[in-house]
């Protein structure tokens, strides 16, 4: 099957249209597709249109920030009903700490003698109300001041960094509940991004704490896992009993290692998530 369940649009901070990323999806040969935009549903119904007149699976999907511990951890939601109140409310409480963290931003970044960063990012974010590192990253190149992307996080916007901002976003439970309230599946993204801030037993807790929670599933294949990385999260999917998941985490050709459609495949073995869904 080929199913990319971890995708952005310009909805949050990724660079096509939600349509644009599903004809690039189909174009790669996507069979089933979730756009997951952080904490926002506001793509899932021009991107469910599209992907029904090319005839490739859709189901609704989100990325909502989450801070567990000291650490930013983000958990994918997958068939959620984009209408439910409860979700869309804990959504909006999420997004609505974004305009202030990014206030703080620009005034750091200012401190540094990187004036007007806020006016700045804004003119990259589509949406007003989903202001993040991504559209200041894309204006800091836009101006010259870095080469690309990756390295204006590496300079100035991952946490030690002088544009960071440590930030509170939802809880764990909360998140889960909001998506399972839904009717959608909890997934862990990207774990193997959380191991520079958690400890093993700290990775270990977050797993436990997720499942209590009623949290079902792990990204296994995700598009800045290395292969031994997936090996490692495999392994954890089937001690835990967890779904698997995959997803490219495209944001645009430019600053993306895999395309949209174009994920390894799953572990023959693993329970597919998408058993679950449709
Ligand atoms: P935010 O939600 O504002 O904290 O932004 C998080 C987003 O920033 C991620 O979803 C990625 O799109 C992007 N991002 C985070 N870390 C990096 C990195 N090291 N290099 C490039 N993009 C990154
Ligand atoms: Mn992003
Ligand atoms: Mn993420
Ligand atoms: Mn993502």
């Amino acid at each position: 099957m080929n199913a990319d369940l971890h995708c952005h649009s310009t909805v949050s901070d990724g660079c096509l249209e939600p349509a644009e990323v599903v004809r690039r999806a189909h174009g790669n040969g996507a069979e089933l597709l979730s756009l997951t935009d952080h904490d926002d549903l506001g793509g899932i119904e021009e991107a469910a249109r599209e992907a029904a007149s090319l005839g490739v699976r859709f189901v609704p999907g989100v990325e909502i920030s989450v801070s567990y511990q000291d650490a930013t951890v983000h958990i994918v939601g997958l068939g959620v009903d984009p209408k439910n109140p409860a979700l869309l409310a804990g959504l909006a409480q999420v997004r609505a700490g974004r305009g202030e963290r990014a206030r703080k931003m620009s005034d750091a970044l200012a401190r540094i003698g990187l004036g007007g960063m806020l006016s700045g990012a804004r003119r990259f974010a589509r949406n007003p109300a989903l202001i993040g590192r991504a559209h200041f990253a894309r204006h800091l190149v836009a101006s010259g001041v870095m080469p690309d992307v990756r390295t204006v996080f590496n300079h100035y916007l991952v946490r030690g960094k002088p544009g960071f901002v440590p930030h509170h976003w939802a809880n764990l439970e909360d998140a889960v509940a909001w998506i399972r309230g839904a009717g959608g599946v909890a997934v862990v993204a990207h774990p193997a991004r959380y191991c520079q801030r958690l400890s093993r037993a700290a990775m270990e807790r977050l797993f436990d704490d997720f499942i209590a929670a009623g949290g079902e599933a792990v990204e296994v294949v995700a598009g800045s896992h290395t292969p031994e990385e997936a090996q490692r999260f495999a392994t954890l999917a089937r001690r835990r009993g967890l779904l698997a998941s995959m997803g490219s985490d495209f944001h645009g050709e430019d600053e993306s290692t895999v395309d949209v459609g174009r994920c390894n495949p799953l572990f023959p073995d693993l329970a597919p998530v998408w058993h679950r869904l449709v």
